[in-house]
């Protein structure tokens, strides 16, 4: 990437080196000094973009490799999940059609339902798109926002939960989503805020000096091991509020998040659990407070047109 996606700076700062690994090739992330937005570097191919979600990427690597198990192994914890998720768009006065974009198997689709909303889905793998549809009885549009032409001003609430950071062109896919809402529409816009966070700094430069077992879920991983580069982009409030100004949108809300690791929910049943738990519920106080957790969701509505 030559100029930055959000500020169109041209000047970089390693964020940190080798942190993914692809096919032998490193990947590395660059923050721009302009606006602090984090990207890997180098930019991979849209082949092995591509190449990354064949397969049964939602079975296989769900949660970007961060969660054991797949997408339906997990759909307490999702159920659970998009129970908040949905309780939130209603409190910012969301109702009616609903258009979850990346609705992977369907399980937000079916507790929107449940909720009152029309829900729809939209999914690129058209396997998921084909269980979100058994699973929900919503419908599923197979392909992109961008792509699967959905009907303009159609939607009165777009969400789209982890999935601009895994895009090549978030400005495309919010133009997309703009399209598609209402006029007085809601957007919802979850993403991972893990990396820029202050915590996990702490935690990669203990466990630099520490020989302790390795946390793929915090996407620390043994040396010589690394993750796929599946998030293009990290975004920080800053970031992600620039990006959705640029494309016409006034944000109307925050919420900061911290998922729980499975291994500190209910009573835990390792050390590593008991460990942990303590620290995650202080986490998840001080994301009530303001302080940027695991993830964040800012929501949105069309800047109205003078
Ligand atoms: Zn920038």
């Amino acid at each position: 990437m030559t100029h930055c996606l959000i500020c169109g700076g041209t000047r970089f700062r390693r964020y940190a080196p080798d942190f993914y690994k692809l096919e032998d090739q490193h990947y590395g992330l660059s923050e721009c000094t302009g606006c602090g937005f984090v990207f890997v570097q180098p930019w991979p191919t849209a082949e092995q973009i591509a190449g990354m979600y064949s397969g049964n990427y939602h079975q296989e690597c769900f949660d970007s490799g961060l969660s054991d198990g797949g997408y339906f192994e997990n759909e307490r914890k999702l159920l659970r999940r998009y129970e908040e998720v949905v309780h939130r768009i209603e409190r910012r006065g969301g109702s009616g059609r609903l258009l979850d974009v990346g609705c992977a198997g369907g399980l937000l689709l079916s507790v929107a339902r449940e909720h009152g909303f029309r829900p729809e889905g939209v999914e690129i793998c058209p396997e998921m798109a084909q269980q979100a549809r058994e699973h929900s009885g919503c419908p599923v549009h197979t392909g992109t926002v961008e792509s699967v032409g959905l009907d303009e001003g159609a939607y009165d609430v777009v969400f789209m939960g982890h999935v601009l950071e895994h895009v090549t062109d978030p400005h495309r896919m919010l133009r997309a989503a703009r399209r598609a809402l209402s006029d007085d529409g809601l957007l919802a816009v979850e993403v991972p805020s893990f990396i820029n966070s202050f915590y996990y700094r702490g935690l990669r430069a203990f466990y630099r000096i520490a020989p302790v077992k390795p946390l793929p879920m915090f996407k620390i991983v043994p040396a010589g091991k690394h993750l796929k580069p599946y998030h293009l982009l990290e975004f920080t409030p800053k970031t992600l509020r620039m990006l959705l100004g640029q494309e016409a949108f006034t944000i109307v809300g925050k919420h900061h998040a911290i998922p729980m690791p499975d291994c500190v929910l209910g009573v835990p049943k390792t050390l590593t659990g008991w460990l942990l738990k303590p620290a995650f519920m202080i986490l998840h106080l001080l994301t009530k407070v303001g302080f940027r957790g695991g993830s964040f969701t800012l929501f949105a509505r069309k800047t109205k047109d003078k």
